[in-house]
């Protein structure tokens, strides 16, 4: 249930707004009801004193053509897509950028004079955080993605883009995994999880650990089935030796086989930090959850969307508040063993470019 929902509707303030100008935008997805998108994107407009409102739509798999076909006959400006439609959102479109026509899915619909425009954010989002959050520039480095779907193809393309020396896909099965090292065959291999050990940047680009999708990782082998060291991050990984403990390797990847001088990224950011990310914090890693990206490709679906600039810096504060455990800025400089008190969590200057 929703806080306002909670307000009985007498109660409730009554405004003039929205009002019969408001322009409309919104995200689709399903499940949806777990999306940070109105809160990010409805802070970014009242502060930038657009009269814009942006709502959560639950579309069902194999309905978005009549949601699409329905938010056009509406009038809406704007659409994000997450899973399951951003395929079927690429298939949809009038225009494709061509960072889609690669890809074959798209995050981001405009809606402009009957024609619709699809644009993927995912990764030029990754690349902003990398960049600004991070500190990380991924030219000449050697990156590891595990997962093949629609953000680890996002991921795969971006990093190649952005001149990465080297790129080592792990999945769980071979058959996405050689379709997501297509986008850029001269630099990218499907690999096994063991050649993720010594990468410069591993980013894990599946849903495990994700509180909607309900998925775990695998069971820890019998040698991790010992207590750890209680860690300073023990009272967000539960008792030593939990259900979360052994949930922590992913399609074969140890987080324990990361260590310092490396940055590993989440794209899960619902928890804010997940077994395999605290996992490979406890090892030394710098690590970072999917909140940047998600701030990022909003702060580029606003301006596709508006062609004005949105404040960055309420944008993170609007997740922020809302999720006050979740880290918004990474420690730039070589990667080092870091507490959740300490450098890797220190608020960055969200209002500066990428490089
Ligand atoms: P997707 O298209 O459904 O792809 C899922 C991928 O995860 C596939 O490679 C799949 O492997 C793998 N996978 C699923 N369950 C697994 C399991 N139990 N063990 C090992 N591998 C498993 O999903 P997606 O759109 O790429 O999204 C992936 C994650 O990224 C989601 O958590 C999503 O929320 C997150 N994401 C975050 C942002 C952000 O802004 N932070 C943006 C986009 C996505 P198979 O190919 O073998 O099925």
């Amino acid at each position: 249930m929703s806080e306002f929902a909670e307000i009985p509707a007498r109660a409730r303030p009554m405004a003039a707004w929205p009002a019969s100008t408001t322009a409309v935008a919104g995200v689709v997805g399903f499940p949806v009801r777990h999306s940070l998108s109105p809160l990010l994107q409805n802070a970014a407009f009242a502060a930038m004193g657009l009269d814009w409102s942006y709502l959560a739509f639950e579309v069902a798999p194999g309905s978005l053509d009549r949601a699409v076909a329905g938010a056009a006959a509406l009038g809406l400006r704007g659409l994000s897509v997450t899973m399951p439609h951003k395929d079927a959102a690429a298939r949809l479109a009038t225009r494709r950028s061509r960072q889609v026509r690669r890809l074959g899915a798209a995050n981001t619909l405009t809606f402009d004079a009957g024609t619709i425009f699809a644009e993927s954010c995912d990764g030029a989002g990754l690349l902003d955080d990398l960049r600004v959050g991070a500190g990380f520039d991924p030219a000449g480095q050697r990156c590891g993605v595990i997962g093949a779907g629609g953000a680890g193809r996002a991921a795969v393309l971006a990093l190649a883009e952005a001149g990465a020396e080297e790129i080592v896909i792990v999945n769980r099965t071979v058959a996405p995994a050689w379709r997501s090292a297509a986008l850029a065959p001269q630099v990218v291999r499907v690999g096994r999880p063991a050649d993720l050990r010594g990468m410069d940047l591993v980013i894990q680009a599946t849903p495990v650990a994700m509180v909607s999708s309900g998925l775990v990782g695998e069971p820890a082998p019998a040698e991790r089935a010992q207590p750890a060291e209680p860690a300073q991050s023990a009272q967000l990984t539960g008792p030593a030796g939990s259900a979360e403990e052994g949930a922590a390797i992913i399609a074969g990847v140890d987080p324990s086989w990361f260590g310092a001088g490396q940055l590993v990224v989440d794209l899960v950011y619902d928890p804010p930090f997940t077994p395999f990310l605290l996992e490979a914090q406890r090892q030394g890693a710098t690590v970072r959850n999917g909140l940047g990206m998600l701030v990022y490709q909003a702060a580029r679906q606003i301006r596709l969307w508006t062609g004005a600039e949105p404040p960055l810096s309420v944008m993170w504060a609007a997740v922020s508040d809302r999720s006050p455990a979740v880290a918004h800025g990474t420690a730039t400089g070589p990667a080092k063993s870091s507490s959740f008190e300490s450098s890797s969590f220190e608020p960055i200057d969200g209002t500066r470019e990428p490089d």
